[in-house]
């Protein structure tokens, strides 16, 4: 009986050693592979180097676009320096804000459609615009802008100048991006989120609040070369003709306390011919000559 209980013992304490020593295993298995994952994510993460926090926007391939581009934009662009990193996630950017102007629906009011800082329109306008390329160009435009436009375009070309269109139609959805893109770096510098849309929305127009988000203007010349655009034939051009086909310089040099944008030769904007050449006799800026200076 005795021989019996000691080998029952013998069994019992066996199995608590077993049992032991398998629960150490797995420990030591999990805290191996706790480790490992780690260091994986590390040398992930330093061969993707990631300029900003991860950010939660409703796709993967948006957030990955707002990680990787528009390096190349806004060359008048410099970024504050750095003061602390957040290491917290950066809060979710708005998507789907309402807009606090209408999109209109009948021509005589969307020619006069006023966009700016404060009067943009919502994401919803992507879905109501009518696109199409200007001919002969990779450039979109709202189909009656790009009408006007390449009417325009051909009365110049017979004067021998090139009116070559280098940025007209750019969605709500790209915008967004590029807002976002300085946006979350500035969460990331640390900023809070009001200092970074104040921060942001000096560099960048807020999506919704660009022309170029409903397709009604056309930048003429890239970036690079725009510096010198208001010296060219072309722009000499525009400025004696561009009313008569219905586009106004919209962000003329001595309107730049109204508009609250830079001289902009190169940014042309539809109108419709009878309000281009009204505005242009006034020489008010739109702000001004809709009353909403
Ligand atoms: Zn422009």
């Amino acid at each position: 009986m005795s021989r019996k209980t000691s080998k029952s013992d013998n069994f019992f304490s066996n199995k608590v050693a077993v049992t032991f020593t398998a629960i150490l295993i797995l420990a030591g298995l999990f805290v191996a592979a706790f480790f490992l994952t780690t260091f994986i994510v590390e040398k992930v993460g330093d061969n993707d180097t990631p300029v900003l926090p991860e950010i939660t926007l409703e796709d993967k391939s948006e957030q990955q676009e707002v990680t990787t581009s528009g390096k190349s934009e806004s060359p008048e662009t410099t970024a504050p320096e750095t003061t602390q990193k957040q290491e917290t996630t950066a809060p979710v950017v708005q998507d789907n804000t309402p807009g606090n102007v209408d999109y209109p629906s009948d021509d005589a009011s969307w020619k006069l459609i006023c966009l700016n800082r404060s009067r943009y329109v919502g994401s919803e306008v992507e879905n109501q615009i009518n696109l199409s390329y200007v001919a002969g160009s990779g450039e979109l435009m709202d189909s009656r802008a790009a009408a006007a436009y390449e009417k325009m375009y051909d009365a110049a070309a017979g004067d021998g100048i090139y009116l070559t269109p280098c940025s007209g139609y750019r969605s709500y959805s790209t915008q967004k991006r590029l807002y976002n893109e300085f946006f979350n770096e500035y969460l990331y510098q640390g900023y809070s989120e009001e200092e970074a849309h104040n921060l942001t929305s000096k560099r960048r127009n807020p999506p919704g609040s660009s022309e170029h988000n409903i397709g009604i203007c056309m930048d003429i010349i890239c970036a690079s070369s725009s510096a010198n655009f208001q010296n060219t034939k072309a722009y000499a051009w525009l400025d004696a003709h561009a009313h008569e086909y219905g586009f106004i310089l919209r962000y003329p040099e001595d309107k730049v306390s109204v508009t609250g944008v830079k001289f902009e030769p190169w940014h042309w904007r539809y109108v419709g011919v009878e309000n281009a050449a009204s505005i242009k006799n006034s020489g008010l800026c739109l702000e001004e000559y809709l009353g909403l200076a």
